[in-house]
């Protein structure tokens, strides 16, 4: 049977999406492959086609029961033989799913990442097993927003296994998601599929305003079509955005998890059918929505990622028409994003409180609500923190959530509850709960599964219905995913918590932060999205964003500085060395180094001696005619920071009980090599070239005082001193270098005349020196 044929006769597709034939096609003939592309493109059936058509049974790896239901179930529906093995059956089932596994009966086979116990691979060795599927791959990287731990396992499983032909698929990889998988797979040689994430039909804008009170003015404007989402980070904006677009006549809905279920529902079901044009909500809404025809998106606050910011904006244009995504920016949204991501990386020391708190009360599972855990915490650490202590500590498997169908709500019947039944499908329930509750005014706990079974309801109608009695005063109700219950899974164990690795993950977020930061600047934001997730654009500019459309030249484009340019450069840069060397320590925030290139007296400069510097002051406007402005060297260093010749790294620090993350700067290799003048061919954006157009080059007179000469040694010293991790006196001593500058030795020989150079260190160091004073020389 051919390609087209299988699909046509097993799953009823008449032919292939685009992207999936190739992907098809490879795993056919046995390559490894990684796929990445958007929710929706038709990923299952990358794999779904090549493991019937290599033929034995293929393993996929799902992280939810909930997908690997949907999925078997469809595959089952149209004759495939596949099967879940997965906690949510019952043992019969499970039963026969194994053994039918075990007589190589399935094609298919989806398990949970937690299923392979040392018993269950050795059954799936004797299996003839032909492919090995990792969907929702990203879970296996700690940089995905869903990381598994239990994923971490699988190379080791798919290497148990053989090494089997396998396939790994993800909607959200950044690039260094997809070496994390790719890495812990051990798919070393995978062909990478990475497609899809270039929405034609959407016509990207950023539009930043100067005060953010302007956002509520400009909104109302830039909702010209409909259907329509507005999307702000907070329930208060959600608010505040609504009020605005109804005082300017339109009309708005909103959505977020503040409002009640039934009001919530209502908005949607009004917004989905046609009736409400706009919709403003947090990103709760919006998952599993299918609505094809919306036409706009306006973000009233910026999103804490690029991940987010495409799925959001992903939703506008489904039929394929032009449709417009409009970010609303201004630079203090960033901040908003800061405090979330505070919050959701809470100090170890509150992980250990919470945890302290959970061990000392004396039920295990415990059914406690976020507010009544708060009481673990300081007083202002609010009921986020709590939940993130509860991630951490489920993440690091000390905590399991007890799963939603084992979950308990409560009920209560009120003592002055209406004499008369109520009407409907609220009787039943009444009835129910007066039977189960026994006493008035007693909470009793119920599992709304077992009632739903019990009353013939759907999971809607008795919610329904229950909110129904509620609001007829006869009882009062706690939903399930209020209680919340966890279960300690092994209180025996002192907790210990990798702060390390905490605060690696609170950075690496801070550093999306930056990137979604950046799309606000990107020249084309067509190209800076799909480029983000690494799919190579086939284009300079998508000609329809309004940094295209505005002609905003590609530039500032990234060159080779001119020599006026480089030395503004070489001067940020040996400031920022001296800096690091000055204090050793290896990390400052821009606004220091600059106000210190500056020649600021601030008290902040001088505490730490930087005004001693011999680089204080050298871009100030006594030494350089160019009059740089605080805000003009921020650009320059964030372009530095752009071409890796200056790192950026995010610093958190405890002030007053509180982790704070500071945005902080060092050297990088390349910014050492360029002080040496060892990076040739350097290239990088130049902001405000214009200042320097007009001025001449510094040109300095011949026998420039050796100083220059010294301190770029001294540079070259530094590093080498970094490099074999030894004392600066180590490598040479401050006389050696200065009868370096003095000598500028151009030879080995000339050089071994240098005091303290002798052959043993000029084998280590000798060349390094040589070359510095050469490039420096031939510069002059
Ligand atoms: P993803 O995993 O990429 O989010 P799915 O594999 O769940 O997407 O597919 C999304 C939908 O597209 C499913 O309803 C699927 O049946 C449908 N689909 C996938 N490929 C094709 C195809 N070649 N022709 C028609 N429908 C397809
Ligand atoms: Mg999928």
């Amino acid at each position: 049977m051919d390609l087209h044929q299988l699909l046509q006769r097993r799953f009823g597709f008449s032919s292939f999406r685009p992207g999936q034939e190739e992907v098809v096609q490879h795993v056919i003939d046995g390559g490894d492959a990684l796929v990445v592309m958007p929710t929706g493109a038709g990923k299952s059936l990358c794999f779904q086609v090549p493991a019937l058509a290599r033929g034995g049974t293929a393993v996929v790896v799902s992280p939810l029961i909930a997908l690997m239901k949907d999925q078997v179930d469809a595959l089952v529906a149209r004759g495939v033989r596949a099967a879940g093995l997965h906690t949510g059956l019952d043992s019969v089932t499970y039963r026969e799913g194994l053994d039918a596994l075990r007589r190589g009966e399935l094609e298919m086979v989806y398990v949970a990442p937690e299923r392979f116990t040392p018993a269950f691979i050795d059954q799936l060795r004797s299996v003839d097993l032909r492919l090995f599927v990792v969907d929702e791959a990203h879970c296996l990287s700690e940089w995905g927003h869903d990381f598994r731990p239990q994923y971490l396992q699988l190379g080791k499983v798919r290497a148990a296994l053989g090494g089997p032909t396998t396939i790994a698929l993800t909607a959200t990889a950044t690039p260094e998601v997809q070496a994390d998988i790719v890495q812990t797979l051990g798919i070393g040689s995978c062909k990478r599929f990475i497609r899809g994430f270039d929405r034609t039909n959407l016509v990207l804008d950023v539009m930043e305003v100067d005060e953010r009170a302007e956002k509520e003015a400009e909104l109302p404007k830039l909702l010209t079509q409909t259907p329509a989402i507005v999307y702000a980070a907070t329930r208060k904006n959600v608010e505040r955005a609504t009020t605005a677009l109804r005082a300017a006549g339109l009309r708005a809905g909103m959505y977020h998890a503040g409002l009640d279920s039934h009001e919530r529902t209502r908005v949607q079901d009004d917004f989905m059918g046609g009736q409400l044009p706009v919709i403003v909500a947090t990103n709760a809404f919006g998952m599993g929505i299918d609505k094809k025809d919306i036409r706009t998106i306006v973000h009233y606050d910026m999103p804490g990622t690029v991940e987010a910011y495409y799925q959001e904006i992903g939703r506008a244009g489904r039929d394929g028409r032009t449709s417009r995504a409009i970010l609303l920016f201004h630079p203090s949204d960033k901040q908003v994003q800061t405090f979330f991501i505070d919050n959701a990386h809470p100090p170890a020391e509150w992980v250990h409180r919470l945890y302290d708190w959970m061990l000392a009360q004396s039920e295990n599972p415990l059914f406690a609500s976020t507010e009544e855990m708060a009481v673990a915490l300081p007083e202002d650490a609010g009921e986020r923190s709590v939940s993130s202590c509860l991630n951490i500590l489920i993440r690091e498997g000390f905590v399991r959530r007890i799963s939603p169908q084992d979950r308990l709500a409560s009920v209560t019947v009120r003592k002055d509850a209406p004499r008369e039944d109520p009407s409907g499908l609220r009787a039943a329930v009444w009835q129910k709960a007066r039977q189960h509750a026994g006493l008035p005014e007693v909470a009793v706990a119920f599992s709304p599964d077992q009632w739903c079974r019990e009353l013939n309801l759907t999971r809607e109608q008795l919610t329904s219905a229950l909110h129904g009695l509620v609001d007829r005063y006869y009882l009062r109700f706690q939903a399930a995913d209020r209680v919340g219950g966890v279960e300690l899974v092994q209180p025996q164990v002192p907790l210990k918590l990798d702060e390390r690795r905490m605060r690696q993950r609170r950075s690496h977020e801070y550093t999306k932060l930056e990137r979604m930061v950046s799309y606000t600047r990107a020249p084309c934001r067509r190209r800076y999205i799909v480029e983000y997730f690494g799919e190579v654009a086939p284009f300079q500019r998508c000609g329809s964003c309004d940094s295209c459309r505005a002609g905003v030249a590609l530039q500032p484009t990234v060159r080779v500085p001119t020599p006026d340019e480089e030395i503004v450069v070489i001067k940020l840069l040996s400031c920022l060395a001296r800096m690091e060397r000055q204090r050793n320590q290896p990390a400052w925030s821009v606004d220091l180094l600059i106000k210190t290139v500056l020649g600021s007296k601030e008290e902040k400069v001088t505490q730490f001696g930087f005004d001693l510097l011999s680089t204080w002051g050298v871009l100030g406007p006594e030494q350089d005619p160019a009059r740089w402005t605080a805000a003009e060297l921020q650009d320059i260093v964030r372009a530095l920071i752009e071409a890796q010749a200056i790192q950026e790294t995010f610093t958190t620090r405890r002030i007053q009980g509180k982790d704070r993350t500071y945005r902080e700067v060092s050297m990088s290799d390349l910014g050492w090599q360029l002080l040496r003048r060892a990076a040739p061919g350097f290239q990088m954006t130049f902001p405000h070239a214009h200042k320097l157009v007009r001025k001449r080059p510094i040109a300095p007179a011949a026998g420039a005082p050796p100083g220059d000469l010294v301190s770029l040694l001294k540079d070259v010293r530094g590093q080498l001193a970094r490099d074999d991790n030894v004392p600066l006196y180590v490598v040479a001593s401050n006389k050696t270098l200065d009868d370096m500058a003095t000598l500028r030795p151009l030879t080995r020989k000339s050089m071994l005349a240098v005091h303290g150079m002798g052959e043993k260190k000029y084998e280590k160091y000798g060349s390094a020196f040589l070359e510095a004073i050469r490039d420096w020389t031939s510069s002059r």
